[in-house]
């Protein structure tokens, strides 16, 4: 990778698109970057197989050049060797004074020199005079039969006054054989005729005897002729070895030979030399280190790729966020913001980017404030990680809400550079907030209207029951008037009877205030109030209505009960009712009829206490369809009932924290039960409302 793409890589600001731009170009180079590895390749490599052949090739054309030296040197020892020879034969000749002195002296030099197998002495003619064979052979070599050769050697040798060969020629020898050539030198003595003297050399001999020994050490070297047929040959060639040939002619006067060498090199022949050894080590160090290089090169293609890969998906994943990203450095400048923080204020990034100053989305009123807030979160080691709420201002200059949750930005080498934030815009949860807050508001409102409605059909009926009162008072007054003009009547039942108008008008106008309470706030205020006060309050109406049913009306309320805390019209409208209906209860039944009202305390020793209040009555009880329906509204099984009482007296009840119910009577009828709190000091209502 580049310097200028990873230096775009670890900035972590808008540099990522150079970085993915780099990265491209750096896979678009790549088709021309394995060529130029695949060249340099393969330039090594012949470079290395060139220099293994030539230190080859001069190692061996050093072997080839000391071979024909060899084999160069050894065809003139040889040359001298048979001149040598021919001399001795020489000085035999010309010295011997007889044939038999001559044989003597022969048969020494047959001992001195073991290549010859046999001399002769012949005179001009050719005819034998003499003739010795070697002591070193079994069976010895007779004189050829046909002499012809014989006489081109003799002939050549007086011609030129030097030894004269014939060609050779295969004798049968003890199984094997051996190759023949006979040499003849010309001897004028002082005072005769000339004489010839023939030496008939084994070839074999000539190789074994004549050659010195370092030649054949080293290779095998043989006799051949011209056209290659083996005459004679010393050792063996070796198995496995490479083969090196020298073949140099040995021109003798009358016989042509090739000398011939075959020189052998030791397998294998890998470190033959100093420069063989050098090249090869160098080749193989050249090799590793071309293969570390591609390995090097491949891993770091495949970690550029996986790098590609992993800026591609964090591209991806930034550009598909909705949260917008921010990071800034120790210094509170912006070194980075993703596409959705662009979109949340409206700025583009490099607008953003290394901005010195309060940023551009603060709004200008508050930068100062921002900025010491920014301040003190630093300084106290960073901002919460629960996020802050604030506030920024877009570039059209609207506001938006936002909460900014901070973290710590580590770079790979663990150093703190700065802080990572995530910003969330909260418009749109804002917006949903207050759309939940106006139709819970609206909500209420319908509800409150809603119960408006019920409660005006609760006044209706509720207020049957003074107007009742009041009206029968009136008649009872008017009643007691028009008996005062007759005479006899005092004026003070009048009076009580208008008192009571006053009381009950009194009455309708709380009713009136309490239903209206209820409605606009949905509940009313609250007094502690005596339980026997509130029987006692209902009671004159009870028992006016016992009176016209011939019922009776028994009260039972223990002294010493606790106040209970309620609304005290309300509650009194619930013992009315209640007390009503179980009069109409009784009123077609036979029989005793009693209506009994109780209160007693309940519950146990814990903060909340009860009173709870009963009405029973002894009449012909509730049927089973008849309860499941009790407490619906404008449920009747009356003629002139509304259905509206029972359900009215359990909205009271509950209302005020309590419970209404009932169950049969003994030995009939019905006992409804209902309970309210018992007051508590006012300090103390907020801890059990808690
Ligand atoms: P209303 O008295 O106008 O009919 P209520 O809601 O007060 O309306 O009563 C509903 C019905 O419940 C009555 O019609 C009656 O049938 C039954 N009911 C109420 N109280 C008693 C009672 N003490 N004994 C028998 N039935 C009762």
């Amino acid at each position: 990778m580049t310097p200028e793409a990873a230096a775009a890589l670890r900035a972590p600001d808008h540099g990522w698109r150079a970085g993915v731009r780099e990265l491209a170009r750096l896979w678009r180079q790549d088709g021309r970057r394995w060529l130029l590895w695949s060249l340099l390749v393969v330039l090594v490599a012949v470079l290395l197989v060139t220099l293994v052949v030539l230190a080859r090739r001069f190692e061996m054309e050093q072997v080839q050049r000391a071979l024909e030296r060899d084999n160069a040197d050894a065809v003139v020892d040889l040359r001298h060797a048979l001149s040598a020879d021919a001399q001795r034969l020489r000085q035999l000749t010309a010295a011997a004074p007889s044939t038999d002195l001559w044989e003597m002296k022969a048969q020494d030099l047959l001992v001195a020199h073991p290549a010859w197998l046999r001399l002769e002495w012949r005179d001009a003619a050719l005819h034998l005079k003499g003739e010795r064979t070697s002591p070193f052979t079994s069976q010895p070599l007779a004189p050829p039969v046909d002499q012809t050769p014989l006489l081109a050697a003799c002939a050549d040798a007086r011609r030129l006054g030097a030894a004269g060969f014939a060609p050779s020629r295969f004798v049968p020898r003890e199984g094997l054989g051996v190759e023949v050539m006979p040499m003849c030198v010309l001897v004028v003595p002082g005072n005769g005729a000339p004489t010839y003297a023939i030496a008939y050399y084994a070839l074999d001999g000539v190789l074994n005897h004549l050659l010195g020994e370092p030649y054949k050490r080293r290779q095998t070297v043989s006799l051949t002729e011209p056209d290659g047929t083996r005459l004679a040959v010393h050792g063996s060639p070796r198995r496995g070895a490479r083969i090196f040939t020298s073949q140099q002619m040995l021109d003798l006067p009358g016989n042509t030979m090739v000398l011939r060498m075959d020189g052998w090199r030791a397998a294998p022949d890998l470190f033959p030399n100093v420069l063989t050894a050098l090249v090869t080590v160098l080749a193989v160090a050249l090799i590793t280190v071309l293969v570390m290089l591609a390995r090097d090169f491949r891993r770091r293609q495949q970690a550029e790729g996986e790098l590609a890969d992993a800026l591609a998906f964090r591209k991806a994943m930034e550009d598909s966020l909705v949260t917008g990203l921010r990071a800034r450095d120790l210094q509170g400048r912006i070194s980075y913001v993703n596409p959705a923080f662009c979109a949340m204020v409206g700025y583009d990034a490099p607008e953003l980017i290394g901005h010195d100053g309060p940023p551009p989305y603060w709004p200008p009123e508050l930068a100062d404030s921002y900025g010491r807030r920014t301040a003190a979160r630093l300084a106290a080691g960073g901002p919460p990680r629960q996020g802050v709420e604030s506030e920024f201002q877009r570039k059209d200059g609207s506001r938006l809400p936002v909460l900014i949750i901070e973290a710590p930005l580590i770079t790979a080498t663990g150093k703190h550079s700065g802080w990572m934030g995530a910003v969330i815009d909260l418009s749109e949860q804002r917006r949903i907030e207050e759309q939940q807050r106006a139709a819970q508001e609206r909500l209420q409102a319908t509800a409150r209207l809603a119960a408006v409605g019920e409660m005006a059909s609760l006044l209706s009926h509720e207020l049957n029951q003074p107007l009742a009162a009041i009206s029968s008072y009136a008649n009872g007054s008017l009643n007691l008037l028009h008996g005062q003009e007759e005479g006899g009547v005092s004026l003070q039942d009048v009076r009580v009877a208008l008192g009571r108008i006053a009381d009950q008008a009194g009455r309708a106008g709380r009713v009136i205030n309490s239903v209206h309470e209820l409605a606009r706030r949905g509940a009313t205020a609250r007094a502690a109030v005596a339980p026997q006060a509130l029987v006692e309050a209902v009671l004159p109406l009870v028992q006016l209505q016992a009176r016209k049913l011939g019922a009776s009306v028994v009260v039972q309320v223990p002294a010493g009960l606790p106040d209970v805390g309620c609304e005290p019209t309300m509650v009194e409208q619930v013992l009315l009712n209640l007390a009503r209906n179980g009069l109409q209860a009784m009123a077609g039944r036979r029989g005793e009829r009693l209506l009994t009202i109780a209160a007693e305390r309940v519950g146990g020793e814990g903060p909340r206490q009860w009173v709870a209040f009963s009405v029973a009555d002894t009449g012909e009880g509730i049927a089973p369809e008849v309860a499941d329906q009790l407490f619906t509204p404008f449920f009747t099984t009356k003629a002139e009932g509304m259905g509206l009482g029972l359900s009215l007296c359990r909205t009271v009840v509950e209302q005020h924290g309590g419970a209404l119910d009932h169950a049969p009577n003994t030995p009939h009828g019905t006992v409804f039960r209902f309970t309210l709190p018992v007051a508590v000091p006012a300090r103390n209502i907020d801890e059990i409302a808690v």
